[in-house]
C-alpha cells in the first residue's frame, strides 16, 4: 500500500473520524522531517500499539527563535515518504505554515513550570511553540496514542503535563534514544556537522557516560558530576556548553544530592550547531 499525504487539517480530521468509526486505533508520530532511525523507531513503536499510524512532518516556525535555524532546517520530503512507508506508517500529515497558522491566528498553549529550565531557559518561547503545535496536531489527527522520543526529554515531560492538565484524550508514549555506533544521539541537525565537528560531537555522549560512571562509582554530589562533565566537554575546541544539568526526572528541578530518578541533561554547541542529549539515572 502506498502512503497517502494529507495537507489540510479538515481532510486529516475527516480521515481520522472515518478510521475511528471503523473501530481502528490511530497512532501519531509528530516530526519535523529529515527522518532518521530515531524517528523510524517511534513509527514502529506506534505501529505496535495501534492499527494505523500518522506521521506528521511540519517544520514549525513558532518553535524556532528569531536567530535560529528555521530557514535552513533540512527538508527531505521525498526520502521521508519512502522511510515512513518502510517503517509501517499509512499517512503523512504535512500541512503548510498557512494551513496551521492562518491569518489572525491568536492562541497558544503554555506549560509554565516545566518549561522554565534546561532548553526552556536557553530557547525562550520554544516550548510555547511546541505545545501549541502539538495540541493542533492532536486535534487534527485525533490519535489514541502519540509517541515522542526521550532524546527530547523535557519536551516529552511538558507534553505529558499538558495532556494531563487539559484532559486531552490521548496516551503519550515515550521511546528510548537511538544512537549512532559511536554513541552520538541521532538528530536531523547532525547533518550540519563538518567531519571534524562530527568527531567532536561524540563528547556529548562521552561526558554523559563519564557522569554515569561517577554515579556507579558512588558519587552523589551533582556539582561534582557537572564539573567533571564540563571539563571533559571543554577539552574539545569546537564545543561550547549551553548547559549541563542534573535535575529530578519528574519535576525537572535541579538536585544537589542524587536520590531517586534523576536526569542528566546537556546542550552543547558544536561550532554553529546546538545538540542535546541526556541520560536517566535510577538511584535505589
Ligand atoms: P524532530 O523531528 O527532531 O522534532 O523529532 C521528532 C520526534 O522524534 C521527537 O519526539 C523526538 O524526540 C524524536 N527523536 C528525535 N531524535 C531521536 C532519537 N535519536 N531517538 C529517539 N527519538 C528521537
Amino acid at each position: 500500500m502506498s502512503i497517502r499525504v494529507i495537507e489540510q487539517v479538515r481532510a486529516m480530521q475527516a480521515w481520522a473520524d472515518k478510521v475511528r468509526r471503523e473501530g481502528k486505533r490511530i497512532g501519531l508520530v509528530p516530526t519535523m522531517g529529515c527522518l532518521h532511525e530515531g524517528h523510524l523507531s517511534l513509527i514502529r513503536l506506534a505501529r505496535k500499539r495501534t492499527d494505523v499510524v500518522v506521521v506528521s512532518i511540519f517544520v514549525n516556525p513558532t518553535q524556532f527563535g528569531p536567530t535560529e535555524d528555521f530557514e535552513k532546517y533540512p527538508r527531505t520530503f521525498d526520502r521521508d515518504q519512502e522511510l515512513v512507508e518502510q517503517a509501517g506508517g499509512e499517512i503523512i500529515f504535512a500541512p503548510g505554515v498557512e494551513e496551521m497558522y492562518p491569518p489572525g491566528f491568536d492562541t497558544s498553549v503554555t506549560v509554565a513550570r516545566l518549561t522554565k529550565g534546561l532548553c526552556g531557559a536557553s530557547r525562550p518561547g520554544h516550548f510555547r511553540g511546541v505545545t501549541t503545535v502539538v495540541t493542533k496536531l492532536l486535534c487534527a489527527a485525533k490519535p489514541h496514542v502519540a509517541v515522542f522520543g526521550q532524546k527530547d526529554f523535557q519536551q516529552a515531560a511538558v507534553i505529558r503535563r499538558m495532556v494531563r492538565d487539559l484532559n486531552l484524550d490521548v496516551e503519550i508514549v515515550t521511546a528510548p534514544i537511538v544512537r549512532e555506533a559511536d554513541g552520538l544521539a541521532m538528530s536531523s541537525r547532525n547533518a550540519y556537522l563538518s567531519p571534524k565537528e562530527r568527531r567532536d560531537a561524540r563528547v556529548l555522549f562521552q561526558s554523559l557516560e563519564k557522569g554515569e560512571k561517577m554515579v556507579r562509582d558512588g558519587e552523589r554530589e551533582a556539582s561534582e558530576i557537572i564539573a567533571a562533565m564540563k571539563t571533559e566537554i571543554e577539552a574539545k575546541p569546537a564545543a561550547r556548553i549551553d548547559y549541563v544539568a542534573v535535575v529530578d526526572a519528574e519535576t525537572l528541578e535541579p538536585v544537589t544530592h542524587l536520590k531517586g530518578r534523576a536526569l542528566v541533561a546537556l546542550a552543547v554547541w558544536i561550532g554553529k550547531t546546538r545538540l542535546i542529549d541526556n541520560v536517566v539515572l535510577e538511584e535505589k
